[in-house]
């Protein structure tokens, strides 16, 4: 879509809300409040509507306590979705990304923008910014702003939040998606006044005790290895999250630890919830896990970071993906 088109959709639009995926992470977050602060700015009345919960150590985020959470505050939300004359899909490019929120976003006559990062986007929006390439939505947000040619407008809030997204996104800025224009865009964050070692410190030193805990547990009791196969898995059933006091964000993260161990090139987190199985793939190299979630496990995402889902038992679906990593990519 081109920025001066772009100029004009904003120019004419009062209301606009932003929305982003079901368990929202770091990118999902950042980014919506990152746009959410440079519409403010600019004047517009702005609401970020997110699925469910997010995690708690995503709330130091200037703007956290004003995001309406679709799934408790329903009624609230269609009434402002109604209104609006631009909705923006960030972080999810397909309806399926944000369970009940769809029904609001379907209906609505608004216009729709997606920027995003994932590859094949469905279609359901009038326009589309979208780089699979970029490391994060957060970094497409940034460059939303300055094709708009208002990076003067960048200021702290702004740089927070971006800075949360694109570090959250490239596992601190180590994964082959991190590029040098990523490192500038960090380098004029911090121009701005973003502080890059609290925003490490707010996302990666506030664990609880017990998801610490966890961790440890996960990591020694419930990783299964086959170096043969490259491969490695966790599983967790809700009887083990209750056990270590389990609150959502708590097991982030924790699918990347076996990559760690060297000559593992593929992992996957089996968590049980509530009627289904969630799965959380990682890879690195030649194994890409958008393929296997897209086929095996209803899901998508990234090469070398992916998701889905089954509707069996905890252990049906660790036999699955037992399976999957016996017989490769
Ligand atoms: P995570 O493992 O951190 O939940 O997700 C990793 C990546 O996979 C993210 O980019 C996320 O958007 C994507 N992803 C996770 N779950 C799903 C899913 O059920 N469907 C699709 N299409 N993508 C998913
Ligand atoms: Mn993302």
């Amino acid at each position: 879509m081109r920025m001066d088109k772009i100029r004009k959709v904003l120019d004419d639009a009062n209301q606009i809300v932003i929305t982003t995926h079901k368990s929202p992470d770091g990118d999902a977050i950042g980014s919506s409040l990152a746009l959410y602060h440079y519409l403010n700015k600019i004047g517009k009345k702005v609401t970020v509507i997110v699925p469910d919960a997010f995690p708690v150590f995503l709330n130091w985020m200037e703007g956290s306590v004003d995001i309406i959470q679709y799934d408790i505050q329903t009624e609230e939300a269609d009434n402002i979705i109604e209104k609006a004359d631009i909705i923006f899909s960030l972080d999810y490019n397909g309806l399926n990304r944000i369970a009940d929120l769809r029904n609001p976003i379907e209906k609505s006559n608004a216009i729709k923008i997606v920027i995003d990062h994932h590859q094949d986007p469905q279609d359901f929006a009038n326009h589309y910014i979208v780089d699979t390439a970029c490391c994060s939505t957060s970094q497409l947000i940034y460059e939303f702003i300055e094709n708009l040619g208002e990076l003067d407008k960048l200021d702290k809030a702004i740089g927070e939040c971006i800075y949360c997204g694109i570090m959250t996104d490239t596992g601190s800025f180590r994964y082959p998606s991190t590029t040098s224009k990523t490192h500038q865009i960090i380098a004029h964050l911090i121009e701005v006044g973003t502080e890059g070692s609290k925003i490490h410190q707010e996302v990666y030193d506030t664990y609880s005790e017990s998801r610490l805990r966890l961790l440890g547990y996960a990591l020694t009791e419930k990783m299964k290895v086959f170096p043969e196969y490259n491969a490695a898995y966790i599983f967790l059933s809700q009887e083990e999250l209750k056990r270590f006091d389990f609150k959502k964000g708590d097991s982030e993260g924790l699918v990347n630890y076996p990559l760690s161990i060297d000559g593992i090139k593929f992992t996957a987190l089996i968590t049980e919830k509530e009627g289904y199985v969630s799965m959380s793939f990682r890879s690195k190299d030649d194994f890409y896990v958008n393929k296997i979630a897209n086929e095996h496990f209803n899901g998508g995402g990234h090469i070398y970071a992916a998701g889905g889902m089954l509707e069996t038992s905890l252990e049906e679906a660790v036999k699955r993906v037992e399976a999957i990593m016996k017989k490769g990519n």
